[in-house]
């Protein structure tokens, strides 16, 4: 396609700049190393993250393409920045879960590392000021978020895309725990799937170790976490412990 030009900033949120671009149909999406988590209570930055979640959300989502998910991810322009199709975001949180942890683990008093009979998939609505409440599909109904073929059609999406993600972190010797997704609707009205994958959006265990390699290294205060996401980084681009 032809070269894009950046145009002005659209939106700015917690970890990355949307920018439109001389072609109405994409936008430009810029990384920042910024990091929040608890609902924007707690904040830093992670040196090198923005670097990091960029190319492994490229990494992701060219494979889920290849595997015939839709996605919004066109390229990577550069070491921050990546080509997207524009999309209007449903505002749900799409979790999956393998294995028990974080606010499942809190919610039903499950040990952290209980792997779950079945993975299972949990929708919370997006919202800042109501804290991502979990809701199920009549709350989405009443409030006109999506339609039941199109909630379907995201959860079907995402079980494949964490069948897909499972196996091929599993040759890198690593868990897939638990991880959140996001989906939009292009001007055709198509569903992709949006937004990032990174260690920001998903937990990550180390196979062997159950090393934690992603955020919660961050959330709770464990320290090594720029080591974490390199960590994956390499993982992902094929070198894996011995
Ligand atoms: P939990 O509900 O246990 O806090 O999170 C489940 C999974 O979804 C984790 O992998 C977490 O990283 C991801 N997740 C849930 N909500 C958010 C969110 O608001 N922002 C980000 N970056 N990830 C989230």
């Amino acid at each position: 396609m032809q070269p894009v030009q950046k145009g002005a900033m659209l939106y700015e949120g917690k970890a990355k700049k949307v920018y439109a671009t001389d072609q109405p149909e994409y936008v430009i999406v810029e990384y920042k190393d910024d990091a929040t988590a608890f609902n924007g209570e707690k904040r830093g930055t992670i040196g090198g993250k923005g670097e990091l979640n960029n190319r492994m959300t490229a990494i992701f989502f060219e494979l889920l393409d290849g595997a015939g998910i839709p996605t919004h991810f066109v390229e990577r322009l550069s070491d921050r920045e990546q080509l997207v199709k524009r999309v209007t975001i449903i505002p749900i949180e799409v979790v999956v879960r393998n294995i028990a942890a974080g606010s499942l683990s809190k919610r039903l008093g499950l040990s952290e590392g209980w792997e779950l009979p079945r993975p299972i998939v949990e929708l919370y609505y997006k919202s800042d000021e109501l804290g991502d409440p979990l809701i199920n599909e009549d709350h989405i109904a009443i409030l006109g978020i999506a339609t039941p073929e199109q909630l379907a059609r995201i959860r079907e999406y995402a079980l494949t895309v964490n069948s897909l993600l499972r196996e091929h972190l599993a040759g890198r010797r690593v868990l897939l725990v638990d991880f959140k997704l996001e989906f939009g609707t292009d001007a055709a009205g198509t569903i992709l799937l949006a937004d990032e994958i990174s260690p920001d959006t998903c937990r990550f265990w180390d196979a062997d170790t159950h090393e934690k390699l992603d955020k919660d290294r961050f959330r709770r205060d464990l320290g090594g976490v720029e080591e974490a996401y390199q960590e994956m980084l390499r993982r992902l681009v094929g070198v894996v412990p011995a």
